[in-house]
């Protein structure tokens, strides 16, 4: 991974960011934090909003979507142990700031999203930042991209009643994945091992999410 920072207007607060939001409430993985100070992510949120990029919360970026608290990537990212040779599949590209994390830490990323126009946004703003290791499709992320399968690691970042088998299915053996679990008001983060192929299931913190939309795009 290259770690060279990159220089912009919002590198200081890209740094306070990780500092007070991330370091400050226990994040402590390098490669997580390095990735979070790269990243900049103003460049994936709308340009009315890229002023607030850096703050602690959510942010809309369309189609009733959201670009993801930084915290709780950040804490995605670090639970899932990733590796530089990890072969990653992603499921809700969304605004891409994910997708652009997990291209510096791992070798691969596979990013799956419904909504055309925010695959094609997310998709835009990776070229112009020059990432190469990823590919993004337009699709039902439930069934995950069988294609790259099997996948080291596997990030849900949108919420479902049940961890979809597809995705499972996909997960090597040791592999692993962080899921959002439950209804839109009550949900918790999973994060689910492939162990002699069964799922080894740990329950972490409260999260909230939008929903795994199940069907096909435009219709929730
Ligand atoms: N990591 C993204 C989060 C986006 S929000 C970011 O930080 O920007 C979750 C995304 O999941 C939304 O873009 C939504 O359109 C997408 N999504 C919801 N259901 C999906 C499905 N079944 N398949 C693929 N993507 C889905």
């Amino acid at each position: 991974m290259d770690f060279t920072s990159q220089h912009d207007r919002f590198r200081e607060q890209r740094e306070a960011m990780v500092s007070s939001q991330l370091a400050a409430r226990g994040i402590w993985d390098r490669r997580v934090l390095e990735a979070m100070v790269r990243v900049p992510r103003h460049e994936f949120v709308p340009e009315s909003l890229r002023r607030d990029a850096y703050e602690d919360r959510p942010l809309p970026i369309g189609e009733g979507q959201t670009i993801s608290q930084p915290y709780i990537v950040a804490a995605m990212l670090e639970r899932l142990a990733l590796q530089s040779t990890d072969r990653v599949l992603e499921i809700g590209t969304g605004s891409g700031y994910v997708t652009a994390l997990l291209a510096l830490i791992c070798a691969e990323v596979y990013s799956v999203e419904r909504h055309m126009q925010l695959a094609a946004f997310a998709e835009t703003a990776l070229n112009r930042l020059e990432y190469r290791n990823f590919r993004i499709r337009v699709g039902d992320g439930r069934l995950g991209w069988l294609e790259y399968a099997p996948f080291d690691a596997i990030l849900v970042s949108a919420a479902t009643r049940e961890m979809p088998p597809a995705l499972f299915g996909q997960m090597r053996e040791g592999g692993r994945m962080m899921v959002p679990v439950g209804p839109s008001s009550d949900q918790e983060l999973q994060l689910i091992r492939r162990i002699n192929g069964r799922p080894e299931v740990r329950i972490l913190e409260g999260c909230r999410f939008v929903p795994l939309v199940e069907g096909p795009e435009n219709s929730g």
